[in-house]
């Protein structure tokens, strides 16, 4: 079958013209100079590849690739490959900047990245998706590196693209480099806690809000958009501090209880079911829609993005939205959410527990050396409610929304670090 290319999706708003409006607010409010306004607002390097490869049937397809490195001011860049159909290339500028100021919020040296490739993993075979990831790889070994870009999952991709990336690159060095990406299967040197550690991440960022508005956990509820790893880690783990998961939706569908899902219950279920909810009985099906428009206090998008749009964000009803994906929330709509009083966790904030994870395994894969769960779990909520903390102080300090302060606390310390070490 002739592989057929996706029709663009409308009425999206550009994730790159979203991601730079947030970023110009806040430049104003930090009162940036334009030299530096320039250097930051540029991404370094843009790489497009279009790599061949054997599909099954024997024929060759040449797939379109891309590696957006945004800023290596903090250091390495650092950020995920995303395989979807629909990846664009103004889509993974967006993200690799959003790393940058990801990594900066949360404070680890790292610059920013991201790469994708334009695919359809679920249609493809096992042996089709290994060719494709040592194709990618392999085009780009000059510009990986543990010490220049250091790659990790993403959307489509998980510990066994990881682990045949981390093979791939180590064949052309002579060497093994664990180091190169993160997000590894644990023999392979992988972290533990790291699978879990973006939902993780969104569930500490979620209480630290919660105890900022006065809410009790245990009697507020909540709805998580997207159940894949990050939204049904989230949602477990938010459950598991007494918050009632009333809707959960995946692309099968939204599910709703009145009187709270059985998260567990859902992941069994989903893990079984070809990681779907299609059919899960311990709820009722609701309009996908109306779920992030329902009755709850927390409403967490952890899909993809531009979900909260200007076509919807008049009718949310939750008092807080913690942003487990990246740019769920359209630009147009910040407004509308500022003015209805919500308060966001924003993406670069509530969902930097899964970089400071791939961190947190880069540094035990120079040390050659392996921590316990607890020690990367403390050390990482250390990280979050600190990054948390310093995001409400200058939210406070500058009199400015959740976002528009993350992206201050984030573009001031890399714009102190360039002129420190200035340019040409
Ligand atoms: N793709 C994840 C993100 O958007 C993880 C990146 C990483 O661990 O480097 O934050």
């Amino acid at each position: 079958m002739l592989y057929k290319e996706p029709a663009p999706i409308k009425d999206r708003e550009n994730p790159f013209e979203s991601m730079m409006s947030r970023f110009n607010i806040a430049a104003e409010v930090l009162g940036l100079d334009e030299e530096t306004y320039n250097v930051l607002k540029s991404p370094t390097r843009q790489v497009i590849v279009n790599v061949p490869v054997t599909m099954d049937d024997g024929k060759v397809r040449v797939f379109e690739g891309y590696r957006v490195i945004h800023s290596t001011i903090l250091g390495p860049s650092k950020g995920g490959i995303r395989y979807a159909p629909d990846v664009f290339l103004d889509e993974v500028k967006a993200l690799a900047a959003w790393m940058t100021w990801k990594c900066a919020v949360v404070d680890i040296p790292y610059g920013g990245a991201k790469g994708g490739i334009i695919c359809d993993p679920y249609s493809m075979s096992s042996g089709e998706i290994e060719r494709l990831t040592r194709a990618y790889t392999s085009s780009l070994v000059d510009i990986f590196g543990p010490d220049q870009d250091i790659p990790a999952p993403d959307m489509g991709t998980g510990p066994r693209e990881m682990a045949w990336l981390m093979d791939e690159y180590s064949k052309t060095k002579g060497s093994t480099v664990h180091a190169v990406v993160t997000g590894k299967p644990l023999v392979l040197g992988g972290s533990l806690g790291r699978v879990e550690a973006t939902g993780r991440g969104v569930m500490v960022s979620a209480l630290a809000a919660m105890d900022k508005l006065g809410m009790d956990p245990s009697k507020s509820t909540a709805v998580v958009q997207g159940f894949g790893n990050v939204g049904a880690w989230a949602a477990k783990l938010m459950a598991e501090r007494g918050v009632k998961i009333l809707g959960v939706s995946d692309v099968s569908g939204a599910y709703w209880n009145d009187n709270g899902i059985d998260i567990e219950e859902a992941i069994r279920y989903k893990n079984n079911n070809n990681g779907r909810l299609q059919g899960f009985q311990g709820a009722e099906m609701m309009d996908s829609d109306d779920l992030l428009t329902a009755n709850v206090d927390v409403l967490v998008p952890a899909a993809v993005e531009d979900v909260i749009t200007i076509h919807n964000v008049d009718k949310i009803q939750a008092r807080l939205i913690v942003e487990g994906a990246n740019g769920p929330t359209s630009y147009k709509a910040d407004n509308i959410i500022n003015e209805k009083g919500i308060m966001v966790v924003p993406d670069i904030l509530a969902n930097s527990g899964g970089v400071t994870v791939s961190y947190f395994e880069w540094v035990q894969n120079r040390m050659g050396f392996k921590w316990t769960l607890q020690r990367v779990n403390d050390r990482a909520e250390r990280y979050m409610k600190e990054a948390f903390e310093r995001v409400y102080a200058a939210s406070q300090k500058y009199e400015v929304p959740m976002r528009i302060a993350a992206y201050i606390v984030a573009i001031d310390k890399v714009a102190m670090t360039y002129k420190y070490r200035g340019g040409f």
